[in-house]
């Protein structure tokens, strides 16, 4: 089954911020479309970024600095309908079911989404919904009465869809609607509900952001990793995912990349989810000579399925040679490239041991790592 998602940022956000797309205003520190960006994204075999017109400059600098390509970037409309529109336009003929996302609910978490694939494929339309808690009153010529809230939900996004359905419901009215779930009802469709969740709430007001800032910085985790590696000659030194020309190289099961290894059971210890050994055990063949590189872009998606996103990590390798320092700009950019990080937030160092221990005698390398991850879910 293939997925393509849609990330509506066209959105003007005038109660928010004036002059700025909503979607580019920072939310720790980073543009607020890349959290819902990275958490489709893991359930997406296509993605397209839905922008105003003349910003499209901006996202893909944002795109290009948080390492988060291939993205398919479509221009937005007048209003939300044409945006989504023009995000059809471009979604492949064998996508099977289309996720449509409004890029200022930052927080959809990995169950929200399975649930939305899940009954998009069952139902044809599947909305996240959460009934509503508080009692509602409407105020009427003066007056303020209770209404009934039985049977009355909230509506969310991602909303999900059969791909010749979505497309059917907008081909037959011109009508600019709050959802897209809206629309598919006026085919005389139905839309099945599937459970939403509170923290996909909806950016508008400033309270809002202040709450999702809170969520960004109260919800990380961290972990520590380390690992060591023979020197031998005959092997090649790869570390950080570069190759690095020396006399002798690590031995291992895979390519014995020290470093990464530290960082995948830093990333796997923030998440209590085990560690290298458990997930790719050297028992396994497929695992003979991989490039560790693709164990942390496999470490990455495990996370991402348990609800955890990459934050931030720092590695420091210990070899008393050679010099390592030459290349740990490719090594940052490597690490950044695998997690779907900008480089200023991951570091790596190196340092001698004067000489001393296994390190010293070039016996071999270690390596150790701290690694910050936030719940997603
Ligand atoms: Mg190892």
């Amino acid at each position: 089954m293939k997925v393509c998602g849609i990330l509506v940022a066209a959105g003007a956000g005038t109660r928010l911020q004036a002059g700025m797309n909503k979607a580019l205003t920072p939310l720790g520190g980073e543009p607020l479309f890349l959290y819902a960006l990275r958490a489709l994204r893991p359930f997406c075999d296509h993605m397209i970024l839905v922008v105003r017109e003349g910003e499209s400059g901006l996202f893909e600098e944002a795109l290009r600095a948080a390492h988060q390509g291939p993205v398919h970037l479509a221009t937005g409309g007048q209003e939300r309908r044409h945006s989504v529109e023009n995000g059809l336009k471009e979604v492949p003929g064998d996508a099977d079911i289309v996720l449509i996302h409004d890029a200022a609910r930052p927080f959809p978490g990995p169950s929200l989404i399975r649930r939305v694939i899940q009954g998009a494929a069952a139902y044809g339309a599947a909305v996240p919904a959460l009934p509503v808690k508080d009692t509602l009153r409407r105020q009427e010529a003066g007056l303020t009465r209770t209404l009934s809230r039985e049977g009355v939900f909230q509506v969310q996004t991602p909303q999900g869809f059969q791909r010749d359905l979505i497309l059917r419901a907008y081909a037959h009215s011109p009508r600019s609607l709050t959802d897209d779930a809206g629309l598919v009802e006026l085919l005389g469709e139905p839309v099945s509900l599937s459970e939403g969740d509170a923290r996909n709430f909806k950016i508008t007001t400033q309270e809002d952001k202040k709450m999702a800032e809170m969520m960004v910085s109260g919800a990380s985790r961290t972990g520590t990793g380390f690992d060591v590696h023979r020197l031998v000659p005959g092997r090649a030194l790869i570390l950080g995912g570069v190759v690095i020309p020396h006399g002798t190289g690590l031995l291992g099961h895979s390519d014995a990349d020290a470093a990464l290894h530290a960082l995948c059971d830093a990333l796997l210890g923030a998440c209590a989810l085990g560690d290298i050994g458990q997930h790719f055990p050297d028992s396994r063949e497929e695992y003979r000579g991989i490039p560790s590189l693709k164990l942390l872009e496999k470490t990455r998606r495990i996370m991402a399925d348990s609800g955890f996103c990459p934050l931030q990590c720092d590695l420091t390798i210990v070899a008393q040679k050679p010099m390592l320092a030459p290349h740990i700009p490719a090594m940052r950019r490597n690490i950044a490239q695998a997690l779907g990080l900008r480089e200023e937030k991951v570091s790596v160092k190196a340092t001698t041991t004067e000489g001393l221990g296994f390190e010293g005698r070039e016996e071999g390398i270690s390596a150790q790592a701290v690694a910050m991850v936030r719940e997603t879910a």
